[in-house]
């Protein structure tokens, strides 16, 4: 067994943790049963699935929650995921980067490296796979920090959890046509990925993997004369279509449309959608459609609706501060009280991406000014992925129907 605690100072407790954390963690030989103190416990929320993504790679998306059960300041040094079973390290964060992913009690803005006594703290997580390296069956987490009431530097390998590896729903087109943008998407933008919320009594993460899907016209801009006109912008009223056959499990119809340009304030959270669709897929999974066109939904709970059907038009109500279609796939029919669920789209041609990021990508929705884009010289259709946060992405055109002889 590798000895991992490192007690520099020469505090009475400090010999009382971390001992033999590793082989109690990883089950491996006898020492599996033995207890060892830890000044952290650590949790994953969920356990992290495997996404196949725009760029040909896996990705693996999870929120590991640290809590410091010491009556003084514990300093986050070092954070290793390793492949449980061979101990092969997947991703490393220093100190900054970990400040980087964490927040104290999972609430955005409250970045930080160090937990407070009896805080916690949750780590965003995105570790990218390529397409030829072998799946982890389990994840296992090695933390170093310093831990200020033992004034001793301490190292655990702690919140094992298993990578889960199996079919996600395949999606057909939510929209028409070329030019559209994703918005907040997956893995390292913050708005969706990092939407955590303390909601009866847990934290949820329904937004794990959704997008603002927005469109560009032909000279590269979202939105183009008055700002505070929602018909300004490109996408406004574009149909938005069933991704596959289903039932729907929730809609609404009547909200109004926000003048763009801010987030509404003071808006109940049951309205936050909008105007919405929520469609049954089957096994578990239901998909959100959101900020709707006020009156343009059409089907109504219960109803069974087809691939393609048209459901309703893209509008901007609810919390939405410019015309787009939020969606995302979750475990259950409540958009909020939910887990977020990967999910690929069936086929699409990714052409080009944003160039500067998701500020460039504000600006050009805030101003009107043309977005830089990065273009592929020959793209190709990709197939039953996930698009990268930020993709330009070109829908194949329907089947035609056949026509009457
Ligand atoms: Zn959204």
């Amino acid at each position: 067994m590798r000895a991992l605690t490192l007690v520099r100072a020469a505090a009475i407790l400090a010999p009382l943790f971390c001992g033999a954390v590793r082989a109690a963690e990883t089950g491996q030989s006898s020492a599996s049963t033995v207890p060892v103190m830890t000044p952290l416990i650590a949790d994953v929320l969920t356990a992290p699935r495997v996404v196949p993504m725009s760029d040909g790679r896996n990705h693996l998306v999870y929120e590991l929650r640290l809590s410091n059960v010491l009556d003084g300041r514990f300093d986050l040094k070092r954070l290793v995921v390793l492949d449980a079973g061979s101990q092969r390290p997947l991703l490393a964060l220093d100190r900054e980067a970990i400040g980087q992913r964490s927040s104290l009690g999972g609430r955005r803005g409250n970045a930080t490296a160090s937990l407070g006594a009896y805080q916690f703290g949750i780590v965003f997580l995105h570790i990218i796979l390529r397409a030829d390296e072998r799946i982890p069956e389990a994840l296992v987490h090695e933390i170093e920090g310093f831990a200020e009431p033992l004034k001793a530097d301490l190292s655990m390998q702690i919140a094992r959890t298993p990578v889960i590896d199996r079919s996600l729903p395949v999606l057909a087109a939510p929209l028409h046509g070329g030019g559209y943008i994703v918005g907040d998407g997956c893995c390292d933008s913050i708005r969706h990925v990092r939407a955590l919320l303390p909601l009866n009594g847990a934290l949820r993460l329904a937004q794990r993997y959704a997008i603002d899907w927005e469109r560009i016209d032909d000279e590269d801009r979202i939105v183009r004369g008055d700002l505070k006109d929602v018909r300004s912008y490109r996408i406004y009223g574009e149909p938005v279509l069933a991704v596959a056959d289903g039932t729907v499990a929730g809609s609404r119809n009547d909200l109004p449309d926000q003048v763009p340009g801010a987030l509404p304030s003071n808006l109940p959270i049951g309205e936050a959608d909008g105007n919405f669709i929520v469609m049954d897929l089957g096994g578990g999974a239901f998909v959100l459609y959101a900020h709707l066109k006020p009156g343009s939904v059409g089907p109504g709970v219960g109803d069974h609706v087809r691939r393609g059907d048209l459901l309703g038009d893209v509008g901007n109500s609810g919390n939405s501060q410019a015309p787009h279609l939020h969606l995302h796939v979750m475990d259950s029919p409540n958009a909020l009280l939910a887990d977020g669920l990967p999910y690929v789209f069936e086929a699409f041609t990714n052409p080009a991406a944003v160039d500067a990021g998701t500020a460039d990508f504000d600006h050009a929705e805030a101003t009107g000014s043309p977005l830089r884009l990065a273009r592929k010289t020959r793209p190709s259709a990709v197939r039953d992925v996930l698009p990268l946060d930020l993709s330009i992405v070109d829908w194949p055109a329907p089947p035609s129907k056949p026509s009457k002889p």
